[in-house]
């Protein structure tokens, strides 16, 4: 980036850098005007890598509209928002990687048949079978490698919403150069490392322990017991390719849509129209009813 500007919002805290002819009035995530010009902090951490956009504007901004007019069940003034000012941003996130070793417990459950007879109704004796499980308690170590585990490093966007647009493809990662923002807007990492290494350390856990359930062997599992432990830590700050959208409508609410800048999977949860919702409940209540009626007569 040649010439810089930094703003923070006042309004979801992110911290926002665009080239000064790009300056903004009003937040990319959140659409909130509260956006204070402020001058750089020095000691923020350097991105490392970054994942370049491959989904053009034209393309994000159809899928945003798409995803807008088909949410029938939400507000019409949410329908009707206008859908315009979607904006590519180098979200910044944190790529964590770890060894993993873990122990872990479970109870098996083998499966068998039992045959047996009994006597029916009409007092006639049948065989019959029936399945049955027999429980053993299984003790085991898992060690593997946990590697491409994202969180997000941004105030602005919550780790919910970059999990519901991931994967990356990590393949294509760059080595950061200021040139490859260039017309781009790009967030500096509002959340500290510590901060993003709690989430990743969560989520890699998260995955052993998925992992550990598709090793286990017989025909049912539970009480699965893991206690994992990461060792050589590594996490990287990059910056992830998102196109953003803070549709404001009605009483001032926001809801956001986001599209991966990579492989355009859309992530966002329409507003709900609770007037919507009754009609269709009552409609439904009055076809059963009707249904009912109707077979009685
Ligand atoms: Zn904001």
């Amino acid at each position: 980036m040649s010439e810089v500007v930094e703003f923070s919002c006042g309004s979801c805290g992110s911290q926002i850098q665009v080239e000064a002819h790009l300056r903004t009035a009003t937040c990319p995530y959140c659409a909130s005007p509260a956006v204070v010009e402020r001058p750089r902090e020095a000691g923020r951490p350097q991105p490392d890598f970054v994942l370049a956009f491959i989904v053009p504007h034209e393309q994000a901004l159809a899928a945003a509209r798409r995803w807008v007019r088909r949410a029938w069940l939400a507000p019409e003034a949410f329908r009707k928002a206008k859908v315009d000012a979607i904006r590519g941003i180098y979200v910044p996130s944190y790529l964590f990687s770890a060894a993993a070793h873990a122990e872990y417990t479970a109870r098996i459950g083998e499966n068998y048949t039992v045959t047996y007879t009994t006597t029916d109704s009409k007092g006639r004796t049948v065989t019959r079978t029936r399945t049955e499980t027999e429980w053993h308690t299984l003790a085991g170590s898992y060690s593997a490698y946990v590697s491409d585990v994202v969180v997000t490093a941004s105030r602005g966007i919550g780790n919910h919403e970059l999990e519901g647009v991931e994967p990356f493809d990590l393949r294509a990662l760059h080595r950061y150069s200021p040139r490859l923002l260039s017309g781009w807007i790009a967030e500096e990492a509002s959340m500290t490392a510590e901060v993003c290494r709690e989430l990743a350390v969560a989520e890699a856990m998260a995955e052993v322990q998925r992992r550990i359930m598709t090793i286990l062997p017989g025909d049912r599992q539970s009480d699965l017991q893991v206690s994992a432990r990461l060792a050589d830590i590594a996490q990287i700050l990059m910056l992830a390719p998102v196109w953003v959208l803070p549709v404001r409508f009605a009483d001032d609410r926001v809801v956001r849509l986001l599209v991966n800048g990579q492989t355009g999977k859309v992530f966002g949860k329409p507003p709900r129209s609770w007037v919507k919702i009754g009609a269709l409940v009552l409609l439904s209540v009055g076809l059963v009813v009707g249904g009912v009626l109707l077979a009685q007569r």
